[in-house]
């Protein structure tokens, strides 16, 4: 079995552990037409568009 040659520094482990914590939630962008944000891969809800066009009918 493999093993570690040495022990892992409190530095070098905790900038390890530092790289999973993101300030923001992942899958969620900006829409380029409105400017709202939203979940990538999604038609807006704001706008109703994706990649360009409207595809989902916004207005009341
Ligand atoms: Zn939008």
């Amino acid at each position: 079995m493999g093993n570690p040659k040495g022990k892992t520094s409190k530095s070098k482990r905790d900038s390890r552990r530092a790289q999973t914590f993101k300030l923001s939630a992942p899958g969620i962008v900006e829409c380029p037409q409105c400017h709202e944000m939203k979940l990538a891969h999604r038609v807006c809800p704001n706008c109703g568009y994706y990649k360009n066009k409207e595809v989902v009918s916004t207005e009341k």
